[in-house]
């Protein structure tokens, strides 16, 4: 079993289902957070950034497509509606406006679950960038697994906190550029946290601590020596003064 279980936000506000979903997604070794208003549950994604999204579409606050829309301005989060709205214009609705999956009440526990595997399985094949090979991740003697959720450090398991592997897959994906804090800040702790740059300092801090032998001199994770407010991944790399990649946010 992996030691960095995925994240599941449930935004639902039927208290009868929300249990219903929690229970059935803790026995299967999720980690679930829960909103029961739309604007909770922007709030808490931002805070906590989950690796997937169950939406219900009918909430008391904010219309479900209106959550989309905004969780599509700064992530790519899987999101999987599970809504009462059965017709077809709904889920194209749906769909359209940024969603992966749409399940309509009532739906079975089974087939809930087995499209969550499914939207996990796609993600973590994009963050692998080109399929299941490259979802492995090799530099030096440490190594991710991206598919299962593990780190290695010469042959031996590290054990990170969500937001430390968050953190470290982050600056896997984008290795050999040089990220700014702020895209970091965006990427690991969600778009309201992009200004916070002490939340950078103590985490990355952290994560040297476990993943470099010499935390003061890191191999893995360098300070640009340009750019003050900037991380790049690995040191050695000769393409490390590539532009930082653009935010999602920032896109036309
Ligand atoms: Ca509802």
């Amino acid at each position: 079993m992996s030691d960095n279980p995925p994240v599941i936000l449930v935004i639902e506000d039927d208290p009868p289902i929300r249990r219903f979903l929690r229970t059935s997604l803790v026995n299967h070794d999720y980690q679930v957070l829960e909103a029961e208003t739309g604007k909770a549950a922007l709030a808490l994604a931002a805070q906590q950034p989950p690796d997937l999204v169950i939406l219900d579409l009918g909430l008391p606050d904010v219309d479900g497509l209106e959550i989309i829309a905004r969780l599509r301005e700064w992530t790519a989060v899987p999101i999987v509606i599970v809504s009462a709205r059965g017709q077809e214009k709904d889920k194209v609705a749906a769909l359209d406006a940024g969603a992966d999956d749409y399940l309509t009440k009532p739906f079975g526990v089974g087939e809930l679950l087995a499209r969550i595997r499914v939207a996990l399985r796609r993600a973590a094949s994009l963050a692998g960038a080109k399929g299941p090979e490259a979802a492995l991740f090799r530099v030096g003697e440490l190594s991710l697994d991206l598919a299962a959720r593990r780190v290695f450090l010469a042959g031996g398991e590290i054990h990170l906190t969500p937001i430390e592997y968050r953190l470290l897959t982050t600056l896997a994906r984008h290795a050999g550029k040089v990220l700014t804090h702020r895209f970091l800040l965006k990427e690991v702790w969600g778009v309201a946290y992009a200004e916070q740059a002490h939340y950078l300092r103590i985490f990355m801090a952290n994560l040297r601590r476990k993943i470099e032998s010499d935390p003061a001199r890191p191999r893995y994770a360098t300070s640009s020596p340009s750019k003050a407010s900037a991380t790049a991944w690995p040191r050695s790399d000769p393409a490390s003064k590539a532009r930082p990649r653009r935010g999602r946010d920032s896109r036309p």
